[in-house]
């Protein structure tokens, strides 16, 4: 038994647990956060899948391989001559390493300013005792620590092909994605979801071939579908072979690379041999190793752990949070889950809007929403206005060259109320925030179109996207 105690214990360092137990700690709490993840070196790296083999580091990648792609592609559109341009993937891949390292370190840092005490090893339920539970850290050493209040954030693990274990070298999770050595040659992804058309543009921006294989039938079939379309459009342009509706058969991967037998839309057998496979098929919630049988926690059949609005699981005062519950595995929505649960424990109100959760995917154009679609509005039957701006007509998308895409805007047809924002285009990621803000205060299309936009931005296109839900564009 051990004699450390804490009123909050936290068991996983991404962005849904560290954030929980910054927040638990600023509330004035004790708190423990248990974190497993050890990088490459062998050194713990809090901050989770986000921070080390997802969010942080892919943006990271998508950053240097645009850079790459702008200098041979478009400087000579700004009178720029820049030849024989080369790109060195181990610095690359260093570069991203080091803004890994940087956000590993930020998390050390706050949790000394926050106080927060950070225990390294894998966190493990014992029993329920005096009012709490009893956890072991099975680190270097092995102790056991005890809360009153347990908050579970263990996260997700990419899903593999079933038979097709990933080995890192040939078949890639996005883990061995994301620290590829040099550009393969073929490069195949089986799944067309976010992941995996930000990997793919990757390494198609640095010369590879990419092909992306997509079982659906339908490209991105949870965004706004004019949105996928013209996205869709955009990625054919710039050489990223998609192939829909297609069924994966027989995967071999040996020293020369990996073979993919597949039948296409039409029924015809296919094969295909790439250096290397990625498989992005989505992600798998994380319980391994947390023993939720000894204090009875409850998981679903998708082995997610089962919680209400609130993140309160069947046991008193453990909770669960980001991507090992339901909800979209995104960062941002564990980080919200983490900072309502604290605040709740405190007594207060936490709350998380899961209608105005933001949905990035940082591919070029970005594509980003939030609310609901087109075709959501269509099955529900409610009645709706749309007004779309493209960003060729936009003076500041024009003096950045970049053109593609539009912003568009589905509200209330009786009262006007935002229902969805869905941009496909320049600085998305960016633009979307104004969206989330109005959706947050029930703003109106009108609201939107008569706030006063800077000139020459990006977001004029929202506030004109907004003019047209009321057939009133002033530049279109
Ligand atoms: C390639 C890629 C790109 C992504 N890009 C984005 C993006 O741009 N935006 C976005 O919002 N989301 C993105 N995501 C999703 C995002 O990473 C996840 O939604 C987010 O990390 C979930 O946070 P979490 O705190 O729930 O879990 P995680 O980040 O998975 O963290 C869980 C932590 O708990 C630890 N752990 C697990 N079990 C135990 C245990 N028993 N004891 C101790 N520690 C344990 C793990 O080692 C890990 O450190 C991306 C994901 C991937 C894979």
């Amino acid at each position: 038994m051990s004699n450390k105690q804490f009123d909050v214990v936290v068991i996983g360092g991404g962005p849904g647990g560290y954030i929980a137990a910054i927040r638990a700690a600023q509330l004035g709490f004790s708190v423990a956060c248990i974190d497993e993840w050890k990088n490459k070196d062998g050194k713990p790296a809090l901050g989770g899948t986000c921070t080390n083999v997802g969010c942080i580091p892919s943006k990271a990648l998508l950053q240097s391989s645009e850079h790459f792609e702008h200098a041979n592609k478009h400087f000579a559109e700004h009178g720029i001559t820049a030849s024989d341009v080369k790109i060195d993937i181990a610095k690359m891949v260093g570069r991203k390493d080091a803004v890994v390292k940087q956000n590993n370190d930020g998390i050390q840092f706050l949790f000394k300013k926050n106080k927060v005490t950070s225990f390294h090893g894998r966190g493990s339920f014992v029993k329920a005792a005096d009012g709490g539970y009893e956890i072991k850290v099975a680190g270097a050493a092995e102790e056991t620590i005890s809360g009153k209040h347990i908050i579970v954030a263990t996260g997700s693990n990419a899903r593999a092909l079933p038979g097709v274990p990933f080995d890192e070298e040939n078949v890639l999770s996005n883990d061995g994605a994301l620290r590829i050595g040099a550009v393969p040659k073929k490069l195949a992804l089986i799944g067309s979801g976010v992941i995996g058309l930000e990997m793919g543009s990757v390494w198609r921006r640095v010369g590879a071939d990419v092909t992306v294989l997509e079982a659906l039938p339908t490209f991105l079939g949870a965004v706004d579908e004019q949105i996928a379309k013209e996205a869709k459009k955009a990625f054919d342009k710039q050489g990223l072979k998609i192939e829909l509706g297609v069924k994966v058969g027989e995967i071999k991967s040996g020293k020369k690379g990996v073979s993919i037998a597949y039948e296409n839309a039409k029924g015809e057998a296919q094969s295909l041999d790439v250096d290397k496979l990625i498989v992005s098929i989505g992600r798998v919630p994380n319980t391994i190793g947390l023993n939720p049988d000894a204090v009875g926690l409850k998981l679903d059949d998708r082995g997610a752990i089962v919680v209400d609005g609130d993140c309160k699981t069947n046991l008193p005062n453990v909770w669960a949070i980001g991507d090992v519950v339901r909800g979209p595995m995104l960062a941002h929505k564990a980080e919200e889950e983490g900072v309502a649960v604290a605040e709740r424990i405190a007594g207060q109100h936490g709350h998380v809007n899961f209608n105005t959760i933001p949905w990035v995917i940082y591919t070029s154009p970005e594509i980003a929403w939030v609310g609901q679609t087109e075709q959501q509005l269509k099955a529900e039957g409610r009645a709706y206005k749309a007004g779309t701006f493209p960003f060729l007509a936009n003076g500041r998308a024009r003096a950045l060259g970049d053109t593609t895409g539009m912003v568009k805007f589905l509200a209330d047809a009786a009262t006007d109320e935002i229902l969805g924002v869905h941009i496909v285009g320049p600085m998305a990621s960016e633009l979307i925030s104004e969206a989330v803000v109005a959706m947050e205060f029930k703003a109106s299309a009108e609201d939107i179109a008569r706030i006063c936009h800077a000139h020459p931005s990006l977001s004029e296109a929202t506030k004109e996207a907004a003019l047209a839900v009321d057939k009133r564009t002033l530049n279109f």
